[in-house]
C-alpha cells in the first residue's frame, strides 16, 4: 500500500468550455482552495508532507453541468495501487446488482454477442453479466501489464487508458452491449470518450451508464462528494444533453438514490428506436441554488465542529474510515485528532492510519465498553449500514455530522 504523492508542479487547467454541451457558459460557484487528496492510507506517515491542491467546482449555465476547474495528474490522484475494488465493497457489489436488473428490465430477452465495460475494476460486473454474452470486454488503466492473468476464453482485459487509444484498431468486434458505472466522472473528456465507443460499436448497441448524480447532491447537500478525482457532475439534465450531443436515442433512467445519489441512464445508438425522453421530469435549478445550498451545508459542517468540540477529552472514536475523510475533515475543520481513532470493520485496514490526517485506524473488536463511547459517523456514504450497527451497540451517543441521511 505504497502511493507517490509528492509531484510538484503537475497540475493542469481543464478546459474554459463546458465538457458536454461546449457552450462557453461556465461560471465558478465554489471554491476549495487548498483541498485535500483522498485515498491516503498508509502504514507510516509520509516524510514529506502531502500536497493540496486548489480546486473549483464550474457551473454551465446552459445545460447544468458542474466540472472542475483543475485536473490533477492522475498518477498523484491515484498513485502507483488505486485501491477501490467492487468486489471488496458492499455498496458496489448490491449497485453492481441493481445495474444488472436494470439492463434486464430494459431489454427482453437480454441476450448480447459482446459486452464492453469501460472501467471493469476486478471484473465484478462483467463476471456477473457473462451468462448474456458469447464475449466480454474489459477496459481499465488498473490492468495494465496484467492483461495475461485473465486466462478464460470469452474474456479480453485491455489495461489501458481509453482516452489514449485509437480503439478502433484494437478491438476485433463490435460490441452491442456498452456497461459504465462510476467511470464516465473521473473522465476529463467524457463525451470525446464516448464518441469513441459509438463508432466502434454495432449499430444498435445499447449503452447502460452509471454515475453519481448533482440532483441529488445538491438536494442533500453532500458537496463533500465534490473532489479532485470526479472531474465530471452529471445532473440528468446535463447527461440527457450529452446523449442528445451523441445523436442518440435516450431509453431510460433509473435512480439508485442510496449510493452516491446515482442514477442509470440507457440509450441506443440507434436513431430510430423510440426515444423516452418525453416520460422523464428532469430537475432543473440555477447557479444560485447551488450557491445557498453551499452555504447550508457550510453552516452543517460549522455545527457538527462545534458540537464535536464539547465532546472534547472524553472517549470519542470515528466511526468508519472512509477514504474521502480528509475532504470531511477539510470542511469541518477538524483534522479529527481529538477522536481516539477511526473504526472500521474492515480488518484490511486496522492499524492504517491517512497520510495527511493524524488520526489512526482500528477495528472495533481492539475496544472494550464501545457502550460507554461516543461516536462520530465517518463514513458518510455508508451512515445506513453503520447506524444499524451502531444503534445494537448502543454507544453513548452517535453524532452524524449531516442534517439528511
Ligand atoms: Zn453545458
Amino acid at each position: 500500500m505504497s502511493k507517490n504523492f509528492n509531484h510538484k508542479n503537475l497540475i493542469t487547467s481543464a478546459d474554459k468550455q463546458c465538457n458536454v454541451c461546449g457552450k462557453e457558459r461556465l461560471k465558478i460557484v465554489i471554491n476549495l482552495p487548498d483541498l485535500p487528496l483522498t485515498d491516503t492510507y498508509c502504514k507510516e506517515p509520509p516524510e514529506e508532507k502531502i500536497e493540496c491542491f486548489d480546486q473549483k467546482l464550474l457551473h454551465c449555465t446552459n445545460c447544468l453541468h458542474c466540472q472542475l476547474a483543475n485536473q490533477i495528474n492522475p498518477s498523484i490522484l491515484y498513485g502507483d495501487i488505486y485501491q477501490f475494488r467492487t468486489s471488496v465493497s458492499q455498496t458496489a457489489r448490491h449497485g453492481t446488482e441493481l445495474f444488472i436488473k436494470y439492463i434486464d428490465d430494459i431489454c427482453h430477452p437480454s441476450s448480447f454477442s459482446t459486452v464492453l465495460d469501460l472501467g471493469c475494476n476486478d471484473l465484478y460486473l462483467l463476471n456477473n453479466i457473462r451468462h448474456k454474452a458469447k464475449k466480454c470486454i474489459g477496459i481499465d488503466p488498473i490492468w495494465a501489464n496484467r492483461e495475461k492473468e485473465v486466462n478464460e476464453k470469452d474474456f479480453t482485459v485491455y489495461g489501458f487508458n481509453i482516452e489514449e487509444i485509437d480503439l478502433g484498431n484494437i478491438l476485433e468486434e463490435s460490441p452491442d452491449l456498452i456497461l459504465c458505472r462510476h467511470t464516465l466522472e473521473h473522465i476529463g473528456n467524457p463525451k470525446a470518450v464516448l464518441e469513441k465507443l459509438i463508432s466502434v460499436s454495432a449499430d444498435n448497441a445499447l449503452f447502460v451508464f452509471e454515475v453519481p448524480g448533482f440532483d441529488t447532491l445538491l438536494k442533500k447537500m453532500r458537496f463533500d462528494q465534490v473532489f479532485h478525482q470526479h472531474l465530471q457532475y452529471f445532473s440528468l439534465k446535463s447527461m440527457m444533453q450529452l446523449i442528445k450531443e451523441l445523436n442518440a436515442t435516450f431509453l431510460g433512467y433509473r435512480e439508485n438514490y442510496h449510493d452516491w445519489g446515482s442514477f442509470t441512464i440507457a440509450f441506443s445508438k440507434d436513431r430510430s428506436a423510440e426515444s423516452r425522453e418525453n416520460k422523464v421530469k428532469i430537475p432543473d435549478w440555477d447557479s444560485s441554488q447551488i450557491k445557498k445550498n453551499y452555504e447550508l451545508f457550510k453552516l452543517q459542517m460549522e455545527t457538527a465542529n462545534t458540537i464535536l468540540d464539547r465532546f472534547k477529552g472524553e472517549r470519542l472514536y470515528g466511526y468508519g474510515a472512509a477514504q474521502m475523510l480528509p475532504i470531511l475533515s477539510y470542511h469541518m475543520k477538524n483534522d479529527f485528532s481529538g477522536l481516539i481513532s477511526i473504526l472500521d470493520d474492515d480488518p484490511a485496514k486496522d492499524g492504517l492510519g491517512y497520510g495527511n490526517l493524524p488520526v489512526k485506524i482500528e477495528h472495533p473488536k481492539h475496544i472494550n465498553d464501545l457502550e460507554d463511547a461516543t461516536l462520530l459517523i465517518t463514513a458518510i456514504d455508508n451512515v445506513n449500514p453503520i447506524m444499524k450497527k451502531l444503534l445494537n451497540i448502543r454507544p453513548r451517543h452517535i453524532i452524524h455530522p449531516f442534517h439528511i441521511i
